[in-house]
């Protein structure tokens, strides 16, 4: 063997765990490369650490003058620990984070007078020449240029030698270019809607955050069969590959000993994490084989949202180091699991509450059925929108394949708390008498808390589970940006609370009714609404399917039909109304989803064409002529009898003409495909003639070059294959 795939696999036989340095305890080294609360009472001056401190817990303005002195405190922190540039760094709509770096470093124009700088005006806001980032239409329409502005919520970190701003990133005209924009509102509609309703239980409420712990779930491969690999190196996934002998069915990777090498990757990362002050805890092997997985501790929402993209840069820096590239693509690999990100979520109040937990008085047990229906209620009215805010090309492999969540959005509530439902749901109408309160005080309310300590059934099979203290959206892919489905999740329950709250009043103020009786007879009718939303069963099944499109659940199987109710009316209002996004921000996000879905499938139909003409049919002709030679040889020999002594050989020659001529006609058919969607007029139709017209030509390709794997010697096959990229350790 003299092909890449052979020095990758040499490259690899050598390789040892890389040694990893041992720093202080955890506890210790925790945060000391962020700008945290310990770090800005050192470094700033009494007045500018009050004014971060506002603007962190009130949204208040900082000044230009305090601005300077948060700059200079800031610079001088960053400099002790030998930093020599800063950047703002933001999520763009790329998916992938956003740094450009300056220099401290400055002249005066004589270039004399060498000095390090950083003023309030370079902290607090930056323009990048950004006219290269996805808007939608958004700068071309209103105004060329977009800049970051400071967000204080997140502090800043320093990443090798640069200071990093978490910053925001919004055209001159006001309008969201990035995940971050739109999430913040968001979370500061679900702060100020559910404060409102905490309050009807708890006047010392002030201030509700939402909370989030995701966990990444991602594979790791040796960088060398990886760079082998055109595929992976393009598209993050193997377009083609014939799944190996042994894949997941000896279930024998999961929770199993984590590998040396692995090990030391992991160890490093943790490191890394916790200078940045990424709070993770856990650490395991996944399903499938070099698959594995990690958990923070979970935070705020838009500092978690900061930690998981910033973790996902981090992961593939280190991985460097181990050569090792990880991959966060969903499907990687045909035949074996793919990857989620679950986000766990729940709500906090200022007072040390998690709403989502079940308490221990009657009162606040009611306060915790509040936000769980309301939240139920919340899936039910907007399910087609939680389901396009994990629409993306590369989940669509994922979703319904049998090893995640369904397309179909669904709730599961658990045994013990359905039952709690359908005894609230008998009710009577109007006021309660004194005996049925104390009844469903004593009898339902009053006992949450018990029940929930055994609820130990956990369904795999649902998108959105009520796990003890928490939701949890399971169907968010491995590669995502959380701040998507976070940014609809905080919208969708903080437009629920509001409507809720409205309701109440209403009873209150009209039918003059008690606070619990109004609270208990609109739960009630929510409870009777969403029923078709609730699903305890298996998400995997046909059944299922069925069952939900009786129910009149949507079931949108592709992302550019998935998409769409980002755009429905009832979206916009909804977006408009919580002051998450107007309409054009709204549409622009439509517009730049369909487009990145039509450019990841035109990359893969482009790569794949690419390997199946270039890499593997050229093989394929070399050993077909092997072959062909030794057929020559046999009737050289044995004169007519070759026919009969060369049979097999020729047989395969004829299969292998066979696959070449179906590689060649389909790549040339998948080709005319693209030309002809490329000349559609609109996104939308693009997007759908890829998804209808493009795709299908990829099983098809990738079945002739499979099959092609495994007829053609191993010696000169190219590609590096499945067994030797998932179980290389
Ligand atoms: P698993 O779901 O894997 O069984 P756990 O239930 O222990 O594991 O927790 C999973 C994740 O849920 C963790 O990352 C944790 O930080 C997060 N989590 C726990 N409580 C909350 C909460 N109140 N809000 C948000 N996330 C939470
Ligand atoms: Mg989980």
């Amino acid at each position: 063997m003299s092909t890449f795939r052979s020095h990758a696999l040499q490259q690899t036989a050598t390789r040892k765990p890389v040694k990893v340095e041992e720093l202080d305890r955890k506890s210790i080294i925790f945060g000391s490369n962020v700008f945290n609360d310990k770090a800005m009472r050192q470094f700033l001056t009494p007045e500018a650490y009050k004014a971060v401190q506002s603007a962190v817990q009130h949204g208040t303005k900082i000044d230009r003058k305090l601005a300077d002195y948060i700059a200079m405190g800031m610079k001088e922190w960053a400099l002790a620990k030998g930093v020599t540039h800063y950047t703002h760094w933001f999520q763009p709509l790329t998916g992938a984070t956003a740094e450009k770096h300056d220099a401290f470093f400055e002249t005066s124009y004589d270039g004399t007078d060498p000095v390090e700088k950083f003023g309030g005006s370079q902290l607090v806001q930056q323009e990048p020449d950004a006219s290269s980032f996805p808007n939608g239409g958004i700068r071309n329409t209103f105004e060329a240029r977009g800049y970051t502005a400071w967000d204080p919520t997140s502090p800043a970190f320093i990443y090798g030698t640069t200071l990093c701003i978490p910053t925001v990133f919004v055209s001159y005209t006001g309008e969201a270019l990035d995940y971050k924009t739109p999430l913040l509102r968001a979370l500061s509609a679900i702060d100020e809607a559910a404060t409102d309703v905490c309050r009807y239980f708890d006047k010392n409420v002030k201030k509700v955050t939402a909370t989030l712990g995701w966990e990444q779930e991602y594979f790791l491969v040796d960088s060398a069969l990886a760079n082998s690999r055109p595929d992976i190196t393009l598209t993050g996934r193997t377009l083609l590959g014939h799944t190996s002998a042994k894949g997941q069915q000896l279930e024998d990777h999961y929770f199993g000993s984590i590998p040396t090498r692995v090990l030391n990757y992991m160890r490093d990362l943790e490191n890394e994490c916790m200078l940045l002050g990424i709070p993770v805890k856990t650490r395991h092997n996944e399903v499938a084989p070099n698959q594995f997985e990690l958990a923070p501790i979970f935070e705020e929402t838009n500092l978690a949202v900061d930690h998981n993209s910033l973790l996902m840069d981090v992961m593939q820096k280190v991985a460097e180091r181990h050569d090792f590239k990880v991959l966060f693509h969903e499907k990687p690999f045909k035949g074996v699991n793919g990857s989620g990100k679950h986000n766990n979520w729940s709500l906090a109040t200022d007072t040390g509450v998690n709403l989502l937990g079940p308490g221990k008085t009657p009162m606040s047990n009611l306060q915790f059925l509040a936000f769980f229906i309301n939240t139920i209620k919340a899936v039910y009215t907007n399910e087609e929108l939680m389901r396009a805010s994990i629409a993306t090309a590369t989940n669509d492999h994922r979703l319904g394949a049998n090893e995640a969540p369904p397309a179909i959005i669904s709730v599961f509530i658990g045994q013990q708390l359905t039952k709690v439902l359908a005894e609230l749901e008998g009710v009577s109408s109007g006021k309660l008498s004194p005996e049925e309160k104390t009844d469903l005080k004593l009898n339902v309310v009053g006992k949450i808390p018990d029940v929930l300590l055994d609820n130990t059934d956990r369904n795999r099979t649902s998108p959105f589970a009520f796990t003890g203290n928490k939701f949890e959206f399971r169907a968010v892919g491995s590669s995502a940006n959380c701040a998507n489905a976070m940014t609809i999740v905080n919208t969708i329950v903080a437009k629920q609370l509001k409507d809720f709250k409205k309701e109440v009043d209403a009873l209150i103020d009209e039918k003059g009714m008690k606070k619990d009786d109004a609270i208990f007879n609109v739960l009630r009718e929510y409870i009777k609404e969403t029923k078709a939303i609730l699903f305890e069963g298996d998400g995997y099944s046909d059944a299922w399917e069925q069952e939900a499109a009786k129910r009149g659940l949507s079931n949108f199987k592709t992302t550019p039909s998935a998409l769409k109710a980002k755009v429905s009316a009832q979206s916009l209002a909804l977006f408009e109304e919580m002051n998450v996004m107007n309409h054009v921000e709204a549409e622009a996000r439509y517009e730049i989803e369909l487009e990145e879905y039509t450019k990841k499938i035109q990359i893969e139909g482009r790569v794949l064409g690419d390997i199946a003409r270039n890499h593997v049919v050229p093989t394929a002709i070399r050993y077909q002529n092997i072959l062909i030679e030794n057929v020559r040889g046999l009737k050289e020999i044995f004169g007519k009898e070759f026919e009969n002594i060369g049979k097999e050989q020729i047989t395969l020659i004829r299969e292998i003409s066979g696959h070449i001529a179906g590689i060649n006609t389909k790549v040339e058919e998948m080709t005319e495909a693209r030309k002809n969607a490329n000349n559609l007029g609109s996104a939308e139709e693009m997007a759908h003639a890829y998804c209808d017209t493009v795709k299908p030509f990829f099983d098809v390709i990738r079945d002739h070059c499979d099959k092609l794997e495994l007829l053609v010697d191993d010696e000169i096959w190219t590609l590096t294959k499945y067994r030797e990229l998932l179980f290389t350790r």
